[in-house]
């Protein structure tokens, strides 16, 4: 089915199309506004059964700003909800606005564009960040506090005058900022003082909206539409790409989610008990390989990146989505925008899917989902220790016996993929202790300079590796999440802003300035030379070798561009070794024919002072 749903403005007719098969009647109600406490319902008017389930109805007036829901009829039972296809909403995303999208588009929006156009997955560098976060601390300065317009301030210092905000970001040299969820979500309230709520965002109310609390008001439909455009403006305009968390595996809730109280509840998957399966964690999982869902989720990514000009896609537990849908929204995305990038969380959970001869998208089912990578949780535990064993050490922190696994890792050659292009190479996110506060906790015998140390090995080891880095804002600035009880926060998805913001005052302090200098460095190294950001595994297999007969934990490699073939890179050849030992050890380079060892600028910026 190709029909678009929703709400299609014109200037003088809007057209409501509805998917809900199971109804008898239905409804469009609409309002002057989107208050949903209050009674000041226009007029009601019936939309016409059409086939497949689908119900429309056209208004010949000019809409725009006016809010709707619709009402369905079930066996003489009246259901009233949100557009599951809304592209506007009012505050807390009760009720849908008609919008004119163009009249939201930011100055330039239409030569606005993905600043790494033409680019590989392998050539992204990505940072994850939270819109409040960025912001709202004093110390940085920066206008607009805690909302999307926050990131349109550039020239902004802390007082000792180092730069904060997007032109941090961008010095910093990463390519792409992934956000935390965007969407509409469902915990903060956005009636309320938001300055006093906190949120991750992960529970979605309305997919194809962006949230409402980071807007400068909820309540008028259009703002945050616009606000949002505008924040991904500024990130292009500063030369940076935007990669949108999306989570489609649960929502909010499952009997409140607009698409099931319309559809009787088709949206979310039953169990063989009667109840919804539950392998997200979070109340409820998407069906996403029943046909009408999969069509609602690949339109809605089609429609950020269409609409919002987004670069790429990070999917929460996509292990719970099927792998037809995710092969459907990589390649009609890319008929449109063939630069945009995919990976998630392929993380094998239980979940029960609804029919028969489904392939869920794990890590294990990479094979079958090309055009999309999956984080690498190898390498993730195997720096600094398991997420789940907070005392265990890993590879850079002291654990022995890991050279091989550690190498495989380096090399993107998992037991599930061997291509770079699938392998998310990270060791921390917003999931979890930060990477400092982590290593702090399983080494309490060592002191700050060598947590420090240990850090920085972790990220000098997944930044040069094959497959795409990724990175929690601030761990270039050892961010820590603290409680009040001077204890580390793990998880702290609804912790207060003193435990989450970024903390600019700590740019001006040594200690922090020469940890952000050793990732610009790592960042920039990695940048200069292909043979680091190779794309297949057949190409790493030829032009990287580990090295032989090292002392014990250390690991080295030897990259070579043979014939000149990686274009991308005019070195020759770069050796790059790792040292986790709390002493210097000695290593010797192979001799070769004309073997003339100049010093390598990795020479330079690896040696972790
Ligand atoms: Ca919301």
């Amino acid at each position: 089915m190709k029909k678009e749903f929703g709400a299609i403005y014109g200037e003088s007719v809007t057209t409501f199309s509805l998917w809900s098969p199971t109804v008898n009647e239905a409804f469009v109600n609409l309002y002057s506004t989107g208050d949903y406490w209050k009674k000041d319902l226009i007029k009601s008017l019936p939309m016409k059964s059409e086939e497949d389930g689908v119900w429309s109805l056209e208004v010949e007036e000019n809409l725009a700003g006016v809010y709707y829901t619709y009402t369905v009829v079930i066996n003489g039972k009246s259901i009233e909800a949100c557009d599951p296809y809304a592209k506007a909403v009012g505050v807390n995303g009760q009720r849908a606005m008609v919008i004119d999208l163009a009249s939201t588009n930011p100055e330039g929006w239409s030569q606005d564009k993905n600043p790494h156009a033409g680019d590989r997955i392998t050539d992204a560098v990505v940072y994850e960040l939270h819109v409040r976060d960025f912001s709202i601390d004093e110390s940085g300065n920066i206008p607009d506090k805690g909302r999307y317009t926050a990131f349109c301030h550039t020239g902004t210092k802390t007082d000792k005058g180092n730069p904060t905000g997007i032109d941090y970001i961008k010095d910093l040299g990463v390519t792409h900022v992934q956000l935390m969820p965007i969407y509409d979500y469902g915990s903060v309230d956005e009636r309320d003082d938001t300055d006093s709520q906190y949120n991750w965002g992960y529970d979605p109310v309305n997919y194809n909206v962006p949230e409402g609390s980071y807007s400068s008001n909820p309540y008028d439909g259009a703002v945050r539409v616009r606000e949002a455009k505008e924040m991904i403006k500024a990130l292009h305009d500063a030369g940076l790409s935007v990669v949108m968390d999306v989570v489609y595996n649960h929502v909010y809730s499952g009997d409140d989610f607009c698409f099931n109280k319309l559809t009787s509840g088709y949206f979310s998957r039953i169990n063989s008990k009667g109840v919804y399966s539950n392998g997200s964690e979070c109340g409820n999982d998407t069906a996403s390989e029943r046909p009408m869902v999969r069509k609602f989720i690949v339109d809605s990514v089609c429609y950020w990146a269409d609409e919002y000009h987004i670069d790429g896609f990070r999917f929460d537990l996509v292990g719970l989505l099927d792998v037809d849908t995710i092969n459907e929204i990589v390649s009609e995305v890319h008929k449109n925008h063939p630069d945009v990038i995919f990976y998630g969380e392929g993380w094998t959970m239980s979940t029960e899917v609804t029919k028969k001869n489904v392939t869920l998208a794990t890590q294990e089912a990479a094979g079958l989902t090309p055009g999309f990578g999956y984080f690498n949780d190898n390498m993730r535990d195997g720096l600094k220790g398991s997420v789940f064993e907070k005392d265990e050490i890993g590879w850079a922190t002291g654990a022995k016996k890991m050279e091989k696994q550690m190498a495989n890792s380096f090399m993107a050659k998992e037991p599930w993929s061997c291509n770079p292009s699938q392998i998310v190479q990270y060791t921390s996110c917003h999931d979890n202790n930060t990477l400092i506060d982590r290593i702090a906790i399983s080494r309490p015998d060592v002191d700050r300079k060598t947590l420090i140390k240990m850090n920085n090995l972790c990220a000098a080891f997944y930044m040069l590796a094959a497959g795409m880095p990724l990175m929690q804002a601030g761990e270039e600035m050892l961010r820590s999440k603290v409680k009040e009880d001077g204890s580390f926060e793990s998880n702290s998805y609804k912790s207060s802003d003193a435990v989450n913001a970024i903390k600019w005052s700590n740019v001006d302090k040594e200690e922090y300035r020469r940890n952000i200098e050793y990732y610009k460095k790592l960042i920039a190294f990695r940048k200069k030379h292909g043979l680091l950001r190779l794309e297949s595994g057949e190409e790493v297999s030829k032009n990287v070798k580990p090295l032989k007969n090292l002392p014990k934990n250390v690991l080295a490699f030897h990259f070579e561009n043979k014939d000149g073939e990686v274009v991308i890179d005019d070195a020759k050849e770069i050796y790059i070794a790792f040292n986790p030992n709390a002493t210097s050890v000695n290593i010797s380079l192979p001799e070769e024919e004309d073997s003339l060892f100049v010093p390598p600028i990795s020479a330079e910026i690896l040696v972790n002072s």
